[in-house]
């Protein structure tokens, strides 16, 4: 019987979900045992060409990795899309727009100024940009366009399933492929993770919740004992899905909401800021103002992993002058 077609793709990506699939170790033997892996950019050498010659559907499983925010990445999740039977958000990228997603606070000129021309580093005395068509002796160069905004996957085709984490746990991967390989996968839409909030699966002592101030992880030695945010650390275990085994918990530092909103909640970083309120114990408006003032990356401590995914999405930036 030929073994199911399995694809994995990186778009916009660190690689560290990638790495995290070689992090299976010698199970990756069992993957490769149970599976023909027919497309994975990181590790073999396919070409788009292979994948365009695919029948419609010959892939029975595709794990892409990474937001979306260039023409070349779109337009390989719609070639992916139309070649696999079964699409799934790999990775906090992927699922929500993750890291590069807080990208959306600005746009590509605000990144190309920044980069190409600001950065202290630079040397480009005729403020050139990157372009997407580059005449060069032996003939035209195209690169991909970088896109304004950045999208989770799901914003760009379909998803039949969810792994969250940055990057997805080795468990939770191992565990992916065996409810594919033995036909259990769960409804389309599911979430391969927890239905609990990681509040519900840790075991650090749980008290009264007030907090007056709010500390940096470097500001204060958490008692590893108590939980973080009763100690005023932000941690966004009220506001996040449980099943990463407390990685970061375990590590006596705060949940950043890598595995995204549980059940029922629409926007992390809302229901953060409103879990946060609701604890906070400022009685004047310069308690309140103190406390605004001690959480010091707002955008990176609420949508760390979710803007693109959250109900902001994105900034909104000035269109351009003539342009309502
Ligand atoms: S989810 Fe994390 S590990 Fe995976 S590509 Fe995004 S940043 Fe990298
Ligand atoms: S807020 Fe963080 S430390 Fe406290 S119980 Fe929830 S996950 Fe644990
Ligand atoms: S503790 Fe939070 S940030 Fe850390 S791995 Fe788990 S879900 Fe992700």
């Amino acid at each position: 019987m030929a073994k199911p077609q399995v694809a994995l793709y990186w778009a916009a990506s660190c690689g560290g979900c990638d790495v995290a699939v070689l992090d299976t170790n010698e199970k990756i033997l069992d993957i490769a045992n149970i599976a023909d892996i027919v497309f994975w950019p990181i590790a073999l050498d396919f070409k788009y060409h292979h994948v365009e010659a695919m029948k419609d559907g010959a892939i029975d499983l595709c794990l892409f990795n990474g937001a979306v925010r260039s023409s070349e990445q779109e337009k390989i999740a719609k070639l992916l899309r139309a070649k696999s039977k079964v699409m799934v958000a790999f990775g906090a990228c992927a699922c929500f727009g993750g890291i590069p997603a807080l990208a959306n606070f600005t746009n590509r000129a605000g990144i190309f100024e920044r980069a190409y021309i600001e950065a202290e580093s630079n040397d480009n005395p005729d403020s050139t940009y990157p372009q997407t068509l580059v005449k060069v002796p032996e003939g035209e160069l195209e690169l991909p366009e970088l896109y304004d905004t950045v999208l989770t996957l799901a914003q760009v085709v379909d998803v039949e399933y969810y792994v969250p984490g940055c990057p997805p746990p080795v468990d939770i991967i191992l565990k992916t492929i065996d409810l594919f390989a033995t036909g259990r996968l769960p409804p389309p839409g599911s979430v391969i993770a927890s239905d609990k909030t990681l509040c519900d699966e840790c075991d650090r002592i749980k008290g009264e919740k007030k907090i007056t101030r709010i500390y940096r992880p470097h500001e204060i030695t958490p008692d590893p004992e108590r939980c973080l945010l009763e100690q005023g650390i932000i941690c966004c275990g009220p506001v996040t899905r449980g099943g990463c085994g407390l990685r970061c918990i375990k590590a006596n530092m705060p949940c950043r909401g890598c595995f995204g909103p549980p059940p029922g909640v629409t926007d992390q970083g809302a229901k953060l800021v409103s879990a946060i309120a609701s604890i906070y114990q400022g009685e004047s408006e310069e308690d309140i103002a103190r406390m605004v003032e001690e959480i010091v990356d707002p955008a990176g401590t609420f949508y760390r992993f979710g803007l693109a995914d959250s109900m902001l999405k994105r900034k909104r930036m000035q269109p351009p002058e003539g342009r309502a």
